[in-house]
């Protein structure tokens, strides 16, 4: 039987060269050239001035946070449906999430729904780039200026996306990313902070480094962490993002696949605002509100299919439970109990795609029909 999963790394480039020359040349830990040169490397991809490695995502997002200056007290606002680590983040600061919906059409944070969400208290908006599609940066930009707050981006699901024709990871104040083995490329686990700020570009360095200032060895001004990534990390990261441009286009091929064979199918297929590019990290798709998702992926997974469904939103998460204020967060709890997110790799095939398309039409109404026969029957 085909097994087919959600995500899965491509590492048919320079990966193992690289790692080699790093083991050759004993460079494995957390500075040597690959590091200096991934950094490079992806700032020029993104075309911002700054970027700093660090070892996930989590730490990136971390970092961005601090060098922002969120703090104890604070208040960041984060959209209801997004992964676990945009809430853990803020609390790592001491701070609170405050969970704002998401648009319907974007499934990404509602510019309509944060304002209501401020208080004296809020620092900052952490704007993400859900499933590959950019956030409403402008109107979010407006928000934040007016009432100024830091506007962060969490990219770790959408390098390349555009956001009227701009990439995303210089359009707020500071981004994240994440390298992880399902992202759209790769380090294994890993990090970066992009930001077109000197100042906190310098934060982040030192926040990432323990603390150690720049200019005097063994000197500590500030607490910071050891978020530092591997040459090892990088000599990957570097092989990936010499062809990045082939995995994006990867992703919008599989995507364009994916929106032929499901054409007439009972899915909303994922967004794409006019203003945005999405890179459709995974191609993600709504059932039906009267069909039972867990049927669906049953049956799929029954065909060798992986399936995952949307994140939980944040709010219902027990840690998080007082984090929307006692207010229901309406799109966010729709799409996170009909989202499904489909096999994505930049691997699959056309025929893949087909496969997976068929069998998610059989499988709805396959669910329809077990839920209309009555019990026991
Ligand atoms: C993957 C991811 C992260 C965290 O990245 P890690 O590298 O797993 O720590 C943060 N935010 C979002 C939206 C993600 O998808």
């Amino acid at each position: 039987m085909r097994k087919i999963p959600v995500a899965e790394p491509v590492l048919a480039g320079n990966e193992k060269k690289y790692v080699m020359d790093c083991l050759d040349a004993t460079w494995i830990s957390g500075s040597g050239k690959y590091v200096e040169a991934f950094e490079e490397r992806f700032a020029e991809f993104c075309r911002v001035p700054h970027a700093i490695a660090v070892f996930n995502g989590t730490a990136a997002l971390h970092v961005a946070l601090l060098a922002m200056g969120v703090q104890p007290g604070d208040e960041v606002i984060v959209p209801a449906l997004t992964y676990v680590a945009c809430a853990n983040t803020v609390r790592y600061c001491g701070a609170t999430p405050v969970f704002a919906d998401v648009d319907p059409s974007t499934w990404t944070l509602d510019p309509s729904t944060v304002e209501s969400r401020m208080t004296l208290r809020t620092k900052a908006i952490m704007a993400v780039h859900l499933y590959g599609h950019p956030a409403d940066m402008d109107a979010l930009k407006v928000m934040a200026a007016r009432h100024g707050l830091a506007l962060v981006e969490d990219a770790a699901e959408a390098h390349g996306a555009r956001y009227k024709g701009q990439l995303v990871g210089g359009l707020g104040e500071i981004a994240a990313f994440s390298f992880y083995g399902n992202k759209i490329i790769t380090t294994g686990e890993g990090g970066m902070v992009t930001t077109m700020d000197a100042e906190a570009a310098r934060q982040a360095r030192l926040l990432k480094g323990q603390g150690m200032d720049p200019n005097r060895r063994y000197w500590f001004p500030i607490i910071g962490y050891n978020y530092r990534m591997t040459n090892i990390q990088a000599a990957i990261g570097l092989a990936q993002l010499e062809r990045v441009d082939w995995f994006i286009e990867r992703r919008l091929e599989v995507a364009h696949a994916y929106a032929r064979w499901l054409e007439g199918a009972d899915v909303v297929l994922p967004p794409q605002a006019q203003w945005a590019q999405n890179v459709y990290w995974l191609y993600s798709v709504c059932l039906p509100a009267d069909v039972d998702r867990s049927l669906v992926v049953e049956e799929l997974a029954t065909k060798g299919i992986e399936t995952r469904p949307f994140f939980h939103p944040l709010h219902l998460l027990p840690p998080y439970a007082d984090g929307a204020k006692g207010d229901p967060i309406p799109v966010a709890e729709d799409l996170a109990a009909r989202g499904l997110n489909l096999p994505s790799s930049a691997s699959l095939t056309d025929d893949d795609v087909r496969y997976v398309s068929e069998a998610l039409h059989a499988s709805i109404d396959l669910a329809r029909q077990k839920k209309v026969r009555p019990r026991g029957g």
